[in-house]
């Protein structure tokens, strides 16, 4: 069935677009679709207590369900709803929320078995961005919300992205500008004596130490073939934002990377760099990861450039490796993935 899409162009204060807001809060209570900007990308909304909303998400992004929605609330309390809290989970709401942490809880049985893939915990966030906060608010039910884009490809981080992938596919997209952060959020599970990251994104280990005690980091977050079958996190063991484009790895430092680049690269094909190593890559086509060089403006353009390398056809794109660590983890976890894994070392 092919919807008719509506686009709303958001201004800066959700208040002021009060009719927009209603009707995407009642398209969720009556068990509809809705893109929606949060700080980390776009999130494809639905009321989180509906079964029949949930198959409609899979089936708008054409992913796999037994791949677990999160849940978001508009405030820490709410996941009372949903969830069985505990005290680490408040001191983290109290650091963290509303912010770009997910936590995963014991689930409760208002949430149907169809939206946490069958499994008996629940992914809880609780989103900054106002439209977001203000579409839960006014729907007056927990919204279920994964990346708003066709399962594979890249997280959308711009309204024209959701667009894109999902016109037709759902009820209404609310364009609330491009996203701040640009990558998902960091989602973690519980342990005895703190937390392990299971996805890595801007709330890092270093920030979630200060709070939760020991924090430890998932195998697959830098390795993805260690997922295995049954991996903690159903999320890990699927292909994921991948290009048509091939994405190519470099593992070296700036010199040896524009070396690499000058000796391979083709006129099909592009480099991405920061704005001010441009110089240095004169000779060839570039997409802009930022101004300059740092974990958050290349955060924030990934995604965006992976699409951009689709739509202008570039068959190969070549990426230099950041460290796994720090504000680059969730960087770096994108972007094997994205490359499957392939990493060229050059030393
Ligand atoms: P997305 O919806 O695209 O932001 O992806 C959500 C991520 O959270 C996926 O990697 C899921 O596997 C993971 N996730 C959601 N719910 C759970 C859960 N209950 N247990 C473990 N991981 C989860
Ligand atoms: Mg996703």
């Amino acid at each position: 069935m092919s919807l008719i899409t509506e686009f709303y162009r958001m201004g800066t204060d959700p208040l002021s677009d009060d009719g927009a807001m209603s009707r995407a809060a009642a398209i969720i209570r009556e068990g509809g679709l809705v893109g929606m900007p949060t700080e980390t990308v776009y999130g494809l909304a639905a009321s989180a207590l509906d079964e029949r909303a949930a198959e409609k998400v899979y089936a708008a992004k054409g992913r796999p369900s037994d791949n677990p929605l999160i849940v978001h609330v508009a405030y820490p309390e709410e996941a009372e709803e949903i969830a069985y809290t505990s005290d680490l989970f408040y001191a983290l709401a109290k650091r963290f929320m509303p912010g770009p942490l997910t936590v995963i809880l014991p689930k409760k049985s208002t949430v149907p078995a169809g939206v946490t893939g069958g499994l008996d915990t629940v992914a809880v966030r609780c989103p900054a961005h106002p439209v977001a906060h203000e579409l839960i608010r006014r729907s007056g039910v927990p919204i279920a919300a994964p990346s708003a884009n066709r399962s594979g490809s890249p997280s959308p981080t711009t309204a024209e992205h959701v667009l894109r992938d999902m016109d037709g596919r759902i009820e209404m997209i609310l364009d609330g500008g491009p996203c701040e952060i640009g990558l998902e959020s960091t989602v973690i599970r519980l342990t005895e004596d703190g937390c392990e990251i299971l996805r890595p994104g801007a709330v890092t280990e270093f920030m979630l130490a200060e709070v939760a005690g020991s924090v430890s980091v998932a195998k697959a977050v830098i390795d993805p073939a260690l997922a295995g079958d049954k991996p903690l996190s159903p999320g890990m063991k699927y292909k994921h934002y991948s290009p048509n484009a091939d994405v190519v790895l470099v593992d070296g430092d700036d010199a040896r990377f524009a070396d690499y680049v000058r000796a391979h690269i083709t006129d099909a094909e592009a480099v991405a760099s920061a704005d001010s190593s441009a110089d240095h890559f004169n000779f060839c086509n570039r997409l802009s990861c930022g101004k300059t060089a740092n974990a958050d403006e290349a955060s924030r353009a990934l995604f965006s450039i992976l699409r951009e390398a689709d739509d202008r056809g570039y068959t190969r794109l070549y990426i230099q490796l950041p460290p796994a660590e720090g504000r680059y983890l969730a960087l770096y976890n994108r972007l094997i993935r994205a490359a499957g894994g392939r990493i060229v070392h050059i030393k």
